[in-house]
């Protein structure tokens, strides 16, 4: 992050952090490398302990009342560790809390949101199924009334805590007849009889977050446990992409920096022909597009989390989200990239993380909404925005700034 663009508190949290960041045993980052750790408790018992989740929620709940840039800034710091801990990170404190914060009662904050934030309870959000991820509002997951409570059957997959969590955050369908938009509800589903956590997949990286798949077989669950209103898990959607996407986004920096550190300490005492490889442009070029490409990604995502922070438009919010999705994931990906090509062969071995980080930040344009679904969002919400203005209502038209511009015959569109 950008020191001169963050307020104090903001720094001394990141402090804070960077105190955590130095506390976890290098053990525990090759354990969950080598899935020995299948959920990291310890690291986010600590994280707890020291009050460092959920930083922009109201002190009443367990946070700090600070904002979204701060926000920002500490994912980046904490996926230093590697993509997964920001990830077990994020999910629970930053993306469930989030949802019962925002849509949730006093009850469920107190039970749910205060214990989490502390370190003593972990959670895990549902939204992907068998069936498909991208297509959320196709969700077959059902939950059927009876008495005070829903039955809830189903199943979810890739659920990072699908092992590990305490309690779920559940998108089921609660009007089969009803449209998309208005057929699912949002539920807190504790681990209770019925939920069963069947299968934790051989994963190319960020392994160690206990992602499984669940299922969810005649699982009770009260109605009072509902997130939001009933049969509105729209509501509850719409703002859960925010700390998905932008969370997802400004964590991924922080897992790539470690690559453009170890790559660049690496090129200037490799030598080549006589001298330190560094010197070749070849290979310098590559570690300068890289150091470009995180301060770009960095500067977005500060913009974005300002607009948020300053409550702009829903709509600019959701390009805006999509965009600095997209762009820092496919940068931070070109700079493992680059780290490991400028290493050359020892950048393929285990003997430096690049190789971890690579296979790590491969998921990055993957989850969260697949970075094909975010330019599918940009595409619509920038033609809409656009054709919205009449050009009446324009500076200036642009196209009429050609020599020929009024030759009507020429302009044919059909
Ligand atoms: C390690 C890991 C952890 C995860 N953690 C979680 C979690 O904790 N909770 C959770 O709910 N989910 C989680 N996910 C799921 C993840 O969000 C989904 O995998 C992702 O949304 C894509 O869904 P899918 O895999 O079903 O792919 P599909 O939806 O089947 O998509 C397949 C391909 O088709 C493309 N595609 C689909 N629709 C369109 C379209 N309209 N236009 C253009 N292209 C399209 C996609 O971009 C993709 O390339 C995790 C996934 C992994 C691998």
């Amino acid at each position: 992050m950008f020191d001169h663009l963050l307020s104090d508190d903001a720094l001394a949290l990141r402090a804070e952090v960077r105190d955590l960041v130095k506390w976890v045993p290098r053990d525990m980052i090759l354990d969950m490398d080598r899935d020995r750790i299948r959920f990291p408790k310890d690291f986010l018992r600590e994280a707890g302990r020291r009050n460092l989740m959920g930083c922009r929620y109201p002190r009443q709940w367990g946070g700090r009342g600070l904002d979204w840039v701060t926000t920002a800034m500490v994912m980046e710091e904490v996926g230093t560790l590697g993509y997964i801990f920001a990830c077990v990170f994020g999910v629970g404190a930053e993306l469930v809390c989030d949802a019962i914060i925002q849509h949730g009662t006093d009850r469920q904050r107190e039970k749910y949101v205060k214990p989490l934030l502390r370190g003593d309870l972990f959670a895990a959000e549902c939204l992907t199924e068998p069936r498909g991820g991208s297509d959320f509002f196709g969700t077959t997951t059902t939950a059927v009334r009876q008495g005070d409570d829903y039955i809830l059957n189903g199943q979810k997959r890739f659920i990072v805590g699908a092992e590990g969590a305490d309690y779920f955050l559940v998108y089921a369908k609660t009007d089969p007849a009803a449209k998309p938009h208005e057929a699912l509800t949002c539920f807190i589903v504790d681990r209770s009889p019925g939920v069963e956590t069947r299968y934790l997949y051989n994963l190319m990286g960020c392994r160690g977050g206990g992602a499984g798949r669940l299922v969810f077989k005649d699982v009770r669950v009260p109605a009072e446990n509902i997130v939001g209103q009933f049969n509105n898990a729209y509501a509850v959607f719409n703002t859960m992409m925010i700390p998905e996407r932008l969370g997802t986004a400004a964590m991924t920096i922080g897992a790539a920096r470690p690559a453009l550190d170890i790559a660049t300490r690496y090129t200037s005492r490799r030598r080549a022909f006589g001298q330190t490889i560094n010197q070749f442009q070849g290979v310098s070029f590559q570690i300068a597009e890289s150091a470009m490409l995180l301060d770009a990604a960095r500067a977005m995502i500060f913009t974005t989390a300002r607009a948020v922070d300053d409550h702009c438009p829903p709509r600019f919010i959701r390009r805006q989200v999509s965009e600095t999705k997209k762009f820092v994931t496919e940068s931070c990906q070109k700079v493992a990239h680059h780290a490991m090509q400028v290493m050359g062969g020892i950048g393929y071995t285990d003997i430096f993380p690049v190789e971890r980080i690579l296979r790590d930040l491969r998921l990055a344009s993957i989850w969260t909404g697949s970075n094909e679904v975010m330019a599918m969002i940009i595409a619509n919400e920038w033609y809409r925005e656009q054709l919205s203005q009449k050009p009446a209502e324009l500076v200036r038209l642009p196209e009429e700034d050609a020599e020929s511009a009024f030759v009507a015959d020429e302009k044919i569109y059909e």
